[in-house]
C-alpha cells in the first residue's frame, strides 16, 4: 500500500545543538527522509545553530556524512542528498552569550512557520527562550521543540515549565516523547476507538490485567554516566511507558483533538495510585561473556541505579477497578521485544467436557520488531478425538497486512516534526502530564532512595530478576515471553 503524503507548509526550523548526536543521528536524516517524500516543501529550510565555528558548506558537509552514517536506504540518492543540503544553513551561536543571534534573526524568512527546535540540555532552555524573544526572532506564532529529560523530579519540571510559559503559551510549546510518534502506538487508539469489537470489553469486567513490557538488549555503555543519574524509572517509566499506559486506558475522547485527547491522558495519570514497596522490582545487569556489568558501564562501582524496573499498579476509577497494570523495562534483557498485552479474563464456564484450560484471549500489541498485532483465540483443535480446544493467534503484522511498500511511511522523529509544522500537538506531552507524571514518579523513587534501595542483580540476556516473575507469580499470573 503507498502511502499518501501531503506535504506541509513552508517552514524555517532552526535546530539549536543541530551539530549534536540526536541532530546527526535522527533528526536530519529524518528530516531528509520527508524532503525525499515530497512533505517538506522545496523552499523550506533548516538552519543548525551550535557552539562550533563553521560555515554553511561546513555543515553542509557535516549532514553529508551524518546521512551517509545514519540513513538506511535513502543514502544512496546522491542527487535527492545534494538538493536537501542546498537547503540547509548553519549560525554559529551561543545560547548563554549574545553571540550570533543577529546573524539568526537576518537569516529568518517572514510570512513561513518558524520552528525551534531545543536539542540542547535542558539548562540551556531558558537562555535560548530569552535570546530568541529579544532579539524578535520568535513571536506568538512561532514553535519550540523540546526534547526529554523533561526535568528529573517535579520541582525540576515545574521550574522548566515556569521558564518556558515566560515566553511562549503552551500552544507554541512541543514537549517530544518520540514513543507517541509510533505507528503501532497510534494505532492503539485506532484500534480502540475505531473497531466495535474491542471498546465494549474494554474495562474490568472483561480484563484481567494489562502488561507493558520495553525490553531492550543494549545496556548503557557510552552513555553510563547519563543514565546512572536517571535510571529506568526516570528515562523510560516516567514518560514512555507511562504515555503506553495512558493510552490504554484513556477514556475515549470525544473528538481526535491535542486538549481533549490529553485531558483524558491526564486524567489517567492523576487516577494512578501510589505504588507500594512491595509492588516494586528494580533490578541491574551483571557482567555477562558479551559485556561488562551495569556498575562497569556506568563507571560507578557503587551505583544503585537499576536498569531494569517492573511494578505493579493501578487505576483507581470505574473502568479499571481492580485491574492491574504490570509494567517491566529494561536493559540487556533477552531480546529488544516492546508489546502491551491486553490479557482478558478467563471464561466463567465450559461446556466442553475434559477441558480444563484456563483459555484466554489475548490482544497484543507489538511496538518492536514487526510492529502489528495480534489476538489470541480459542478454537477447536483440528481432527478426530473429539472437542480439544487450542488457543491460536489471529496474526496481523502491519508489513503482512498493509504490504512492504511503505518505503516513505515515516519514523517517530520524522512524524512529529511534521506535526510540529502543522501545529498538531495531540501526540505531544502537555505540561500538566508531565508535572502529573512526575508527581506520581517521585514518591516512588524518594521512597526507594530513603530505604537505600540495592537492586537485585540479574544476568544479561535473562528476562530480569527472580523477584519480577514473583510480583506476577504472587497474583497467579505470569509475564508474556520476551521475543525478539
Ligand atoms: P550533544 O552533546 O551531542 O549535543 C549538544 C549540542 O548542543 C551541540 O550541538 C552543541 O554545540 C550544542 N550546545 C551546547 N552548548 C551550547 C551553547 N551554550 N550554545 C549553543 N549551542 C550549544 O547532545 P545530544 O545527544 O544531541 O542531545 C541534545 C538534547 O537531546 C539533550 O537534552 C538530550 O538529553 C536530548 N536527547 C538526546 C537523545 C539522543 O539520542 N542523543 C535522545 C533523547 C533526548
Amino acid at each position: 500500500m503507498v502511502s499518501r503524503v501531503i506535504p506541509v507548509d513552508s517552514f524555517d526550523l532552526v535546530i539549536f545543538g543541530g551539530t549534536g548526536d540526536l541532530a546527526r543521528r535522527k533528526i536530519l536524516p529524518g528530516l531528509f527522509r520527508r524532503f525525499r517524500s515530497g512533505q517538506m516543501p522545496a523552499e523550506a529550510r533548516i538552519i543548525g545553530a551550535a557552539r562550533s565555528d563553521m560555515d554553511d558548506a561546513g555543515y553542509r558537509q557535516m549532514i553529508r556524512e551524518a546521512i551517509a552514517e545514519f540513513g538506511s536506504e535513502e543514502k544512496n540518492d546522491a542527487g535527492g542528498i545534494d538538493a536537501f543540503l542546498g537547503r540547509l544553513h548553519y549560525v554559529a551561536i551561543d545560547a548563554t552569550g549574545d553571540g550570533g543571534w543577529s546573524q539568526l534573526r537576518d537569516l529568518m524568512r517572514d510570512g513561513v512557520i518558524r520552528a525551534f527546535y531545543f536539542s540542547v540540555a535542558p539548562s540551556l532552555f531558558g537562555a535560548l527562550a530569552e535570546r530568541l524573544h529579544q532579539h524578535g526572532i520568535a513571536d506568538a506564532s512561532s514553535r519550540i521543540v523540546v526534547e526529554k529529560p523533561f526535568g528529573r523530579d517535579l520541582a525540576s519540571a515545574k521550574a522548566l515549565n515556569a521558564t518556558l510559559a515566560e515566553h511562549f503559551d503552551e500552544g507554541q510549546i512541543y514537549r517530544i516523547d518520540h514513543y507517541l510518534g509510533k505507528e503501532t502506538v497510534q494505532n492503539l487508539m485506532a484500534v480502540r476507538f475505531g473497531n466495535v469489537l474491542f471498546e465494549p470489553l474494554w474495562n474490568s469486567h472483561y480484563i484481567d490485567h494489562i502488561q507493558i513490557t520495553v525490553a531492550e538488549t543494549v545496556g548503557v555503555t557510552g552513555r553510563g554516566s547519563y543514565y546512572d543519574k536517571s535510571g529506568a524509572m526516570r528515562d523510560m517509566v516516567q514518560n514512555h511507558l507511562m504515555q503506553l499506559l495512558c493510552l490504554i486506558a484513556m477514556e475515549p475522547p470525544s473528538t481526535y483533538d491535542a486538549d481533549t485527547v490529553r485531558d483524558e491522558k491526564l486524567k489517567v495519570i492523576r487516577a494512578l495510585q501510589p505504588v507500594e514497596p512491595h509492588q516494586i522490582v528494580r533490578g541491574q545487569y551483571e557482567a555477562s561473556q558479551d559485556g561488562p556489568s551495569y556498575r562497569d558501564d556506568a563507571e560507578n562501582p557503587r551505583s544503585f541505579t537499576e536498569s531494569f524496573l517492573a511494578l505493579k499498579c493501578h487505576i483507581a476509577n470505574w473502568r479499571w477497578a481492580k485491574v492491574p497494570f504490570y509494567i517491566r523495562t529494561g536493559k540487556r534483557m533477552k531480546a529488544r521485544s516492546s508489546e502491551i498485552a491486553v490479557v482478558f479474563k478467563d471464561l466463567g464456564h465450559t461446556i466442553f467436557e475434559g477441558d480444563t484450560a484456563r483459555h484466554r484471549n489475548i490482544l497484543s500489541i507489538r511496538l518492536q520488531p514487526n510492529e502489528g498485532m495480534d489476538l489470541q483465540v480459542t478454537i477447536k483443535e483440528p481432527g478426530p478425538g473429539g472437542m480439544r480446544l487450542v488457543d491460536v493467534p489471529l496474526d496481523m503484522t502491519f508489513a503482512d497486512a498493509l504490504g512492504p511498500d511503505r518505503e516513505d511511511a515515516p519514523d517517530a522523529y520524522e512524524r512529529l516534526i511534521m506535526d510540529v509544522i502543522r501545529g498538531n500537538q495531540t501526540l505531544f506531552m502537555r505540561g500538566d502530564e508531565v508535572e502529573a507524571a512526575w508527581a506520581w514518579t517521585d514518591p516512588i523513587i524518594e521512597g526507594w532512595e530513603a530505604r537505600n534501595d540495592v537492586p537485585k542483580l540479574y544476568d544479561a540476556g535473562t528476562a530480569g530478576p527472580e523477584d519480577a516473575m514473583m510480583l506476577m507469580h504472587r497474583d497467579g499470573r505470569r509475564w508474556r515471553e520476551i521475543k525478539g
